[in-house]
C-alpha cells in the first residue's frame, strides 16, 4: 500500500516540502500545480528532484473546468489538457486529477461529460497517461462521487478512472457506504482529509480547515473501510488545506500526516478484519494507566529552589540513584525525579532550556507493545548509555524534545533496583497521584500533539476550549484515557505575549508547563502546605465575590477557599477545586486539585484569573527589570 501526500498540505518551498515528505517516509507526492509553477526548475528537473528524494510522482493536480463546455470553449479545454499532458510527460507523472467543473458556461448532462472524458481518455492513452475524475463538493453539476462514477462508467475508457476524496464525500454528508458498489480497479486514486465539524461555507471550510484523518470529526475510518472493501490497491494520499499547517513546521506536519495514515489503516483493519490489504501489523492502542514519574533536568541553585518548593508541597527526598546524580522525591503515588547529570539527555535538556521536565514516565500494561506501536507510528526510540545496574526501560523521543518512558509491571521494581533509599516516608500533605500534565506548544503544532496521544494510546479528546489570556488567546485541548486515570491538557499559544507563549519562548520550547497533583481533601492539603511554608498563587478578592454570585456556596466554605487561594468550579452535579504554586524556572508551576464526583474538566472558567495572577508575578515582557 503506497502512501502519499499533496505538496499543498505543508509549508515551504517545493524543495523544503519534498525534503520533509521524504523524511517522514512517504512513498510519493501529489504535485500541486502552483507549487510547481512557483519553482524555477524545469519540469524535468522537478521530476528528478522528486525521484532523487526516493518519492514517486503519484498525481499531478488539479486540472479544472474541463467537462461540459460547448463549441470553442470545449476545443480550448482540450488544447489546455494537451499542454498539461506535455508537462506531465516532462515531469514523469502519468495521472492527472480533473475536478468537476465550476465553469459558468459549462452544460450539465452525464452523457455529455462522459463523451468528453472518453475523448480525453483516448488522447491520454496515446501518451501513456491516465485521467482521474473527482467530484468537488461545490461542483456546478457534479458534486457527488456517485455522479462522477456514473460519468467514468459511461466514458468506458481504460485510461479514465475515479478519484475519491473523503472531504468531498463526507463534507456533504454523503453516505460513504455507497463507495462499496464501485469496482476497486476503476478507482485511480484516493485522497484523504478530515475536518472539524463547523457550520460554514463548504468552499471556505475546505480550503482552510481540513486536517489529518483522526484530527477532525468526519467519519474518515468509515470512508476508508468502504474504499478498502472495493479491493482498491492504489495509493492513499493526504490532501489537506489548512492554515495552521501552511504556517507550521513542515517536518512535523509531514510526520503527523504519516502517523495519521498508519493509525487510520490500522484502525480499518481492526474494525473490519475480513478486509485483506498489504499493511504491516502493529499492537493495538492501549491507554496509559497513569504517570509513573515526572523528571526534571535541573542543577545548582535552580535544583535547590525546586527542591524547596517540592518540600513545601509535602514531598520528601526519599532516595538517590546508585550511579547518577538523580534524586527521587515522593509523596503518595507521585514520583518526581531531579536529574543533575552532566551528560546525556538531561544535560542537553538543561543546557538548552534550563530547569524543565525532560522525561515523562507513563505506567502502561505492556511497555514493549507500547514501544512497538509508537515506533510503527513513526516515533524514534530513545536510547542512551546505561550503567550495569540500570534497567532497559522502553522509551521514545516524545514531542517538544522530551523523552517518554513506558513502565509496566516488569519494571516496577526499578525504584528498588536503581535507587538507594535515604529517608523513610514522612507525613505527606495528602497529594496522592498526578491528576494531569499540561503541555504547551505553538498553536500550529497542537493538532500534531493531539494526534500523537490519540493514535498511540487511543486517548479521548474533549472539545477544544478557548482560554482568554490578557494578551491573546490560548486554545486548550484535553485528552484522557477513557477511565480518566491519565490526563493531558495541550495549550496552543498563538503569540509569545500570552502566558503559554511566553513560557515557550523563555524555555526555548520546553513542553510541560504545569503538573497537577490530586488530593482527596484540598482544604486539609492546603493547611498542610501552609504549615510547610508553601506560598500559593494569590487569587484576588474579586474572584470570590464573583464566585458567591455564580454559585450557591456556603459562606464558611467560601471564606475557607478565599483564605487558601482555592479556585472553584462545578458542572452542577460534581465539583472541582484547585490551587496553584507560584511560577518557578521559566514560568512552570504546580497545581493541586480535588475532583468531587465525576467532574471531568480542568476548571477552564478559572483559567483567565489564574493566568492573570501568574502574570502579575512574572516579569513584564519588554520592560526593564528594576
Ligand atoms: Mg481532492
Ligand atoms: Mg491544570
Amino acid at each position: 500500500m503506497k502512501l502519499g501526500i499533496a505538496t499543498v498540505s505543508i509549508s515551504g518551498t517545493l524543495e523544503d516540502k519534498i525534503e520533509a515528505i521524504a523524511n517522514a517516509g512517504f512513498d510519493g507526492i501529489e504535485i500541486f500545480e502552483q507549487d510547481f509553477i512557483a519553482d524555477t526548475r524545469t519540469p524535468r528537473e522537478v521530476g528528478a528532484l522528486v525521484r532523487d528524494a526516493g518519492l514517486d510522482l503519484m498525481l499531478f493536480q488539479p486540472f479544472r473546468d474541463f467537462e461540459g463546455l460547448p463549441g470553442d470553449l470545449r476545443r480550448k479545454a482540450f488544447d489546455r489538457a494537451e499542454r498539461k499532458f506535455d508537462l506531465m510527460q516532462e515531469l514523469g507523472c502519468d495521472l492527472v486529477l480533473v475536478c468537476s467543473s465550476v465553469h459558468p458556461d459549462a452544460l450539465g448532462g452525464i452523457d455529455r461529460a462522459a463523451d468528453d472524458f472518453a475523448e480525453l481518455g483516448e488522447r491520454a492513452a496515446k501518451r501513456g497517461l491516465r485521467i482521474g475524475y473527482e467530484a468537488l463538493a461545490w461542483g456546478q453539476y457534479v458534486d457527488d462521487h456517485r455522479d462522477a462514477w456514473e460519468i467514468v462508467r459511461r466514458a468506458d475508457h481504460p485510461n479514465v478512472g475515479l478519484i475519491l476524496d473523503s472531504f468531498h464525500t463526507l463534507g456533504r454528508g454523503i453516505d460513504p457506504e455507497t463507495i462499496r458498489r464501485i469496482p476497486g480497479n476503476r478507482i485511480f486514486f484516493v485522497q484523504l482529509a478530515d475536518a472539524p465539524r463547523i457550520d460554514m461555507d463548504l468552499l471556505y471550510w475546505s480550503r482552510h480547515f481540513r486536517n489529518m484523518p483522526g484530527e477532525g470529526d468526519l467519519d474518515v475510518p468509515g470512508f476508508m473501510r468502504a474504499v478498502m472493501a472495493t479491493g482498491y490497491a492504489g495509493p492513499i494520499s493526504l490532501e489537506i488545506f489548512n492554515d495552521q499547517f501552511r504556517g507550521g513546521p513542515a517536518r512535523q506536519i509531514s510526520s503527523a500526516g504519516k502517523r495519521s495514515l498508519l493509525n487510520l489503516l490500522d484502525g480499518v483493519r481492526r474494525a473490519e478484519p475480513s478486509l485483506s490489504f498489504d499493511f504491516p501489523a502493529m499492537p493495538k492502542p492501549t491507554p496509559p494507566e497513569g504517570v509513573e514519574f515526572v523528571e526534571f533536568a535541573t542543577r545548582g541553585a535552580e535544583a535547590k529552589a525546586l527542591g524547596c518548593l517540592l518540600q513545601t508541597l509535602g514531598f520528601e527526598r526519599r532516595a538517590e540513584h546508585k550511579t547518577k546524580a538523580l534524586s527521587l522525591w515522593k509523596q503518595g503515588n507521585i514520583r518526581v525525579l531531579l536529574n543533575a547529570e552532566m551528560q546525556g539527555h538531561a544535560d542537553n535538556a538543561f543546557v538548552t532550556r534550563g530547569t524543565n521536565i525532560c522525561d515523562l514516565g507513563l505506567r502502561v500494561s505492556s511497555a514493549s507493545e507500547t514501544l512497538q506501536r509508537a515506533v510503527a507510528l513513526g516515533s524514534a526510540s530513545f536510547d542512551q548509555a546505561r550503567a550495569d545496574a540500570e534497567l532497559d526501560i522502553p522509551a521514545i523521543h516524545g514531542l517538544g524534545g522530551s523523552v517518554m518512558h513506558f513502565v509496566d509491571e516488569a519494571f516496577s521494581d526499578v525504584w528498588k533496583v536503581e535507587f538507594e533509599r535515604t529517608a523513610p516516608p514522612d507525613e505527606s500533605a495528602g497529594l496522592t497521584r498526578v491528576d494531569h500534565v499540561a503541555q504547551t506548544m505553538g498553536y500550529d503544532e497542537m493538532l500534531s500533539w493531539s494526534l500523537f496521544y490519540t493514535s498511540l494510546f487511543g486517548m479521548v479528546k474533549e472539545p477544544m476550549v478557548d482560554v482568554i489570556d490578557p494578551d491573546g488567546l490560548v486554545r486548550s485541548q484535553a485528552l484522557s484515557s477513557p477511565d480518566g486515570s491519565f490526563r493531558i491538557t495541550l495549550n496552543g499559544a498563538e503569540t509569545h505575549r500570552t502566558l503559554a507563549g511566553g513560557f515557550l519562548a523563555d524555555s526555548f520550547g520546553a513542553s510541560v508547563q504545569h503538573v497537577a497533583f490530586a488530593t482527596d481533601d484540598i482544604f486539609a492539603s492546603a493547611m498542610a502546605l501552609r504549615e510547610r511554608g508553601f506560598d500559593p498563587l494569590p487569587i484576588p478578592e474579586n474572584y470570590y465575590t464573583d464566585l458567591a454570585a455564580r454559585f450557591d456556596l456556603d459562606a464558611g466554605r467560601l471564606s475557607a477557599m478565599a483564605d487558601a487561594n482555592i479556585l472553584y468550579d462545578s458542572d452542577g452535579s460534581s465539583e472541582f477545586f484547585q490551587l496553584y504554586s507560584r511560577p518557578f524556572a521559566n514560568g512552570a508551576f504546580f497545581e493541586v486539585v480535588e475532583r468531587r464526583g465525576p467532574y471531568n474538566g480542568y476548571g477552564a472558567a478559572n483559567a483567565p484569573f489564574r493566568i492573570a495572577a501568574l502574570k502579575r508575578l512574572g516579569r513584564v515582557k519588554g520592560m526593564p527589570v528594576s
